[in-house]
């Protein structure tokens, strides 16, 4: 896969610094029981990188020491850490708000019977990727199978009380298939909510939309088949100034498995460090005492995917995000 922080680095885009932390987002392993076409971190069944008890440890001291108000764990499948109960149990009683990445289908692997009632336990919030409410459009992007195993697990989250009220949030997360600009996020979320209650009695909160990122295998996709410089010049062309106070880096930060700190999970994916005055390759437990309010943000060609048009965030389009 081609190192894509080169073409992206030498594009400006304006400078953006950091607001109050309210979000800490971990990604605690690139294990997954799938391993879909388009992972954006290639993760699989076979990946062995995973968050260690003593990571896990400084992510709790740091939630409870800073009171961050929301934990959101992704992965790989972050289920499939052998420490995500415990942070999220701890998490709960600092009063921390928990979002989990899921993939729906690992609610049915063998060893995981039990994970849709612990996550309505503890009141956890789920945040799925199910990119389309036709099943040829999901096997495409996440292979055979999967949308059957969606929608079960869809169902069970229902059946438990997931996606009926704010005690049990389930959103439902859709990204473009190809190089273009996300539809408009209120007329999606109005087509899911109806084909996916009407076929199979399926409720949800929330669908965020998200662009693209020209990052990773859909960055090198795009490189490959020349459409890299066409895409960027779409999203610039998009790029909305109103949309740069509500990008997600002024108010998260991103913690890869080994407690690396980072402007979001985009620069994560990069390798595009945080900076703190001139160090580099901080990690969580050097800021656990350090206010990083202020904090320039790490900006490069890939930002306008945040800022496009409607613009998109780990909670989709901006404006909806912000309400
Ligand atoms: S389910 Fe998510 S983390 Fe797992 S392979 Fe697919 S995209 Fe990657
Ligand atoms: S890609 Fe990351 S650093 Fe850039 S604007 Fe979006 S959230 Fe901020």
């Amino acid at each position: 896969m081609r190192d894509m922080l080169p073409l992206l680095d030498v594009i400006p885009f304006p400078a953006v610094r950091r607001g109050r932390l309210d979000t800490l987002q971990i990604n605690v392993g690139y294990r997954c029981n799938q391993s879909c076409f388009h992972c954006h971190v290639n993760a699989g069944p076979n990946r062995t990188e995973e968050m260690s008890a003593e990571v896990a440890d400084t992510v709790l001291a740091f939630l409870a020491r800073r009171r961050v108000a929301k934990l959101d764990i992704t992965g790989g499948a972050p289920e499939l850490n052998a420490h995500f109960r415990r942070l999220v149990v701890e998490a709960r009683e600092l009063g921390t708000h928990v979002m989990d990445r899921c993939n729906l289908t690992i609610l049915e692997q063998p060893g995981q019977e039990d994970l849709a009632q612990f996550l309505a336990d503890n009141r956890v919030e789920i945040v799925a990727s199910m990119p389309c409410y036709l099943q040829d459009n999901v096997e495409r992007q996440r292979g055979k199978g999967v949308f059957d195993g969606s929608i079960r697990g869809l169902k069970r989250l229902n059946a438990l009380g997931y996606g009926r009220g704010a005690a049990l949030p389930l959103n439902l997360v859709y990204n473009p298939q190809g190089p273009a600009l996300p539809p408009a996020q209120a007329e999606l979320e109005a087509d899911y909510r109806r084909v996916l209650g009407e076929r199979y009695g399926i409720v949800f909160n929330k669908l965020f939309v998200l662009a693209n990122m020209p990052i990773q295998r859909f960055g090198s996709t795009l490189v490959s088949k020349g459409e890299f410089d066409g895409y960027l010049q779409l999203l610039q062309d998009a790029h909305l100034d109103a949309n740069l106070d509500g990008v997600m880096c002024r108010n998260l930060m991103s913690v890869d498995w080994q407690g690396f700190v980072y402007d979001c999970d985009f620069n994560q994916m990069l390798g595009l460090p945080l900076k703190r005055g001139q160090r580099t390759h901080l990690r969580l437990a050097d800021l656990i005492d350090d206010d990083i309010a202020g904090n320039p943000v790490r900006v490069a060609g890939h930002c306008y995917g945040c800022t496009a048009g409607q613009g998109s965030s780990c909670g989709g389009a901006l404006k909806e995000a912000a309400e």
